[in-house]
């Protein structure tokens, strides 16, 4: 199958449509997601759902969704979702001039951790001030930045599996990263000696630059930050290929300090 980038709905945008954010609390039990959906299949075209459980014994079911009739109301929808014993409680909410926006939410949580998100291009737009206002000295903020996130990233893997578990399955969890949008890590050639190669492909640093980076000062940061607390070895990071200099990935030669 083709990989592709998670669809994700703090809003949804679909002009003369009648659009509802459905939020249902259901009992965590099997069959509970399937009867609810069954229900709603019949009145409104599920754009996006998300479905996890709670710490409870309850599991919410999140739907974007269209209305089949232009008479669809929140109130309608509310009491065809309770009229299932499987729902616990229900919030329906409709949209407004076209837009649908997640009324329900607070945050976002992974593994207990709050996260946030950010359009890429923002973030890569905010790297591109540090570099305009401070030149070489924002290069260097950014690699720093970058470390402390990357370290700290890694400590909480280390805190999750312990450093053995994570040398056993460290490719596998480089999926992490590329599940949330920052990048794809491939591990390159081992080089003469004990350098080796890192790319990133479709990395975030790169996805805007209306300025004069010519760099991933960040990522180079975080790959050395992330190395040391994973694996206790001190790295030093050169970015010798890189899409903001018309390369097709960004490369990072790693060679181990002495
Ligand atoms: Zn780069």
């Amino acid at each position: 199958m083709d990989h592709v980038a998670r669809r994700t709905f703090p809003h949804y945008f679909a002009p003369g449509k009648k659009l509802f954010q459905i939020v249902v609390k259901m009992s965590d039990e099997p069959g509970s997601l399937g009867r609810i959906l069954n229900l709603l299949g019949t009145r409104v075209n599920l754009v996006g759902t998300d479905t996890y459980t709670m710490k409870d014994n309850t599991a919410i079911l999140n739907a974007f969704a269209e209305a089949l009739s232009p008479n669809e109301t929140t109130e309608k929808l509310q009491k065809l979702v309770l009229s299932s014993n499987a729902a616990l409680d229900a919030e329906v909410t409709e949209g407004r001039e076209g837009i649908l926006v997640d009324a329900f939410h607070t945050g976002l949580e992974a593994d207990g951790e709050s996260l946030m998100l950010i359009r890429r291009k923002a973030l890569a737009r905010m790297l591109d001030r540090v570099h305009a206002l401070l030149g070489t000295g924002g290069d260097f903020l950014l690699y720093e930045e970058g470390f402390a996130i990357g370290k700290a990233n890694g400590e909480g893997f280390v805190k999750m599996l312990g450093r053995e578990k994570i040398h056993d399955i460290i490719g596998y969890l480089r999926n992490n990263l590329s599940a949330q949008g920052w990048g794809r890590v491939a591990v390159g050639e081992q080089t003469d000696g004990e350098a080796s190669h890192l790319m990133i492909y479709d990395c975030f640093e790169c996805s805007e630059n209306p300025g004069s980076r010519t760099g991933c000062h960040f990522f180079r940061g975080y790959i050395v930050g992330n190395r040391l607390a994973t694996t206790g070895q001190e790295l030093a990071a050169e970015e010798v290929r890189c899409v903001l200099k018309g390369d097709k990935v960004c490369e990072f030669l790693l060679t181990p300090k002495k």
